[in-house]
C-alpha cells in the first residue's frame, strides 16, 4: 500500500474513534462517572432524560424522551457505537425500540425492574433468597403473613428504590393499613431477616463473553440507604459461592456491561436481595481501590474491548453524601470525592466519597475523620465494622 494511503487510512481512524459516541439512557451520577470514563479515551456521550439539569449533563448531550423523533434519529445515529443504560425504569416502548441494541439487552431490565421477576429468577437459578409471595390485596397479605411469619416486609414490585416503596409489617393488627398504604400497586411481601451484615458483588461481562468480577464488599444502611461501603470483604467462601452465583446470571442472560447484586448474610448464609443491571453506589471505591473501576469495564464491555483489572489495590471504603455535601473546597483535596450538582434534599444522593488506604487501621481512622462531615452518617460501631472488613489480595 502506496504510503499516502497509509496515511490516509490512519487518519480516518483517528477520525473513526474521534467521532465514537455512546448513548445512555439515564442521565444521573452514574452516567456522570461513566462519561468520566469515556472522557480521556475520547469516547463522546449522550444521556437520554428528562431532567435537563441532570448529572451527566455535564460530560455530554442531554436528550429529551419526550421528542420522540429527535431521539430516534439519534439512536439510529451510524456513529453510535453502543447504547447502555445507567437505570432500570425504561418505558416499554423505548425498549421495544432498542431490541437487539441495548447493552443490556431490554429482557434484562424487564427482569431487574420487577421485584418478583427478580425472586422468580433466583428460584428459577438455585440462587438463594428470602421466602416470598407475590401481594395483590389485603387477603394476599394475610395469607403471605399465615406463611412468611411476621414480622415481614412489604414491597412495591416496581419504582421503590432506597428504602422507598416498603414497609415492615410487624403484627396483625398493621396488614389492613400497610396494605393501604400500597394499594393499588402490585406488591411482594417477603420474610424479615434477621440479617448480620449485608454484602454485594458487581461483575461484568463483555460483548466477546470474557468476564471479570470485582472483590465482595460489605455495605451498611442506614434509613434503608447505602452509607457506608468497605472492601474488599475478605470471605473467600462467601466471595466464591457470591461469584459463582452471580455467574450464573450473566452466564443466564449473556449480559453485556456491569451487573452488580446485593445480598444479606444470614446465619452465614447469602441470600440474595436485588440485581441492579448497571454500574453500582457499592461499586464507586473501584474508581480509587481498583486498576480498572467499574465504569471503565462498563465502558470496554459494552464495546467488546478486552476486560481491565479488577483486584483491589487495598483496603478502600466509600462514603455516600445523602441529604447534605461538603463544599467543593472541602472535597477537593480527596481524588475520590465526587459532587453530582444535584439540588439538596432529604434521602438525596449528592455526592460520594472513596478512598484507598495501605493498611485496614489506616483505613478506619480514615473513615472516622469523615464523621461529622455535611451528609456523612457512620455506624456507631464503626470501629468493629471496618475490622470485620479486612484486607484480601489476589
Ligand atoms: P432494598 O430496597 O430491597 O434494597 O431494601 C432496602 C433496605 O431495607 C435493605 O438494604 C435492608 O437494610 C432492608 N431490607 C430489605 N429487605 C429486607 C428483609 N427481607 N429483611 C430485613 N431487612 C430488609
Amino acid at each position: 500500500m502506496p504510503s499516502w494511503m497509509r496515511l490516509l487510512c490512519s487518519w480516518k481512524m483517528v477520525l473513526r474513534h474521534d467521532a465514537m459516541k455512546i448513548v445512555c439512557l439515564g442521565g444521573g451520577q452514574l452516567g456522570l462517572m461513566l462519561a468520566a470514563s469515556g472522557v480521556r479515551l475520547g469516547v463522546g456521550f449522550s444521556f437520554v432524560d428528562e431532567d435537563r439539569h441532570a448529572p451527566a449533563g455535564r460530560l455530554g448531550s442531554l436528550l429529551d424522551p419526550r421528542q420522540e423523533a429527535v431521539l430516534e434519529a439519534h439512536l439510529s445515529d451510524q456513529d453510535v457505537a453502543a447504547i447502555t443504560c445507567e437505570r432500570e425504569d425504561v418505558a416499554e416502548s423505548l425498549l421495544g425500540f432498542l431490541e437487539g441494541r441495548l447493552r443490556p439487552a431490554p429482557d434484562v431490565l424487564r427482569v431487574t425492574r420487577d421485584r418478583l421477576k427478580e425472586k422468580e429468577l433466583f428460584s428459577a437459578l438455585g440462587i438463594s433468597c428470602a421466602p416470598y409471595q407475590a401481594v395483590a390485596g389485603l387477603q394476599d397479605l394475610e395469607q403471605a403473613a399465615g406463611r412468611l411469619g411476621l414480622p415481614m416486609v412489604l414491597k412495591t414490585r416496581c419504582g421503590g428504590y432506597d428504602g422507598k416503596g416498603q414497609l415492615v409489617i410487624h403484627d396483625a393488627g398493621e396488614m389492613a393499613a400497610a396494605w393501604q398504604a400500597m394499594a393499588p400497586q402490585l406488591c411482594l411481601a417477603e420474610a424479615f431477616l434477621p440479617f448480620s451484615c449485608e454484602l454485594s458483588l458487581i461483575a461484568v461481562r463483555s460483548l466477546t463473553g470474557e468476564m471479570a468480577f470485582y472483590p465482595l464488599t460489605r455495605n451498611v444502611h442506614h434509613q434503608g440507604i447505602l452509607r457506608l461501603s468497605l472492601a474488599p470483604h475478605a470471605d473467600a467462601d462467601l466471595e466464591g459461592q457470591a461469584k459463582e452465583w452471580v455467574g450464573r446470571l450473566l452466564q443466564h442472560w449473556q449480559l453485556v456491561g456491569t451487573l452488580a447484586v446485593e445480598f444479606f448474610l444470614c446465619q452465614g448464609q447469602l441470600l440474595a436481595n436485588e440485581i441492579a443491571p448497571r454500574p453500582h453506589n457499592s461499586g464507586h471505591w473501584t474508581m480509587v481501590g481498583c486498576r480498572s473501576s467499574q465504569f471503565d469495564n462498563h465502558l470496554r464491555a459494552i464495546l467488546g474491548w478486552p476486560l481491565g483489572d479488577t483486584g483491589a489495590l487495598g483496603p478502600a471504603a466509600m462514603v455516600n453524601f445523602i441529604g447534605d455535601a461538603p463544599e467543593a473546597g472541602q472535597l477537593a483535596p480527596w481524588p475520590g470525592g465526587w459532587l453530582y450538582g444535584k439540588t439538596a434534599r432529604p434521602r438525596r444522593k449528592l455526592g460520594h466519597l472513596s478512598l484507598c488506604a495501605s493498611d485496614a487501621a489506616q483505613r478506619a481512622f480514615l473513615v472516622q475523620g469523615l464523621a461529622g462531615w455535611p451528609g456523612v452518617w457512620l455506624p456507631p460501631d464503626l470501629d468493629v465494622v471496618c475490622r470485620g472488613s479486612h484486607v484480601g489480595w489476589r
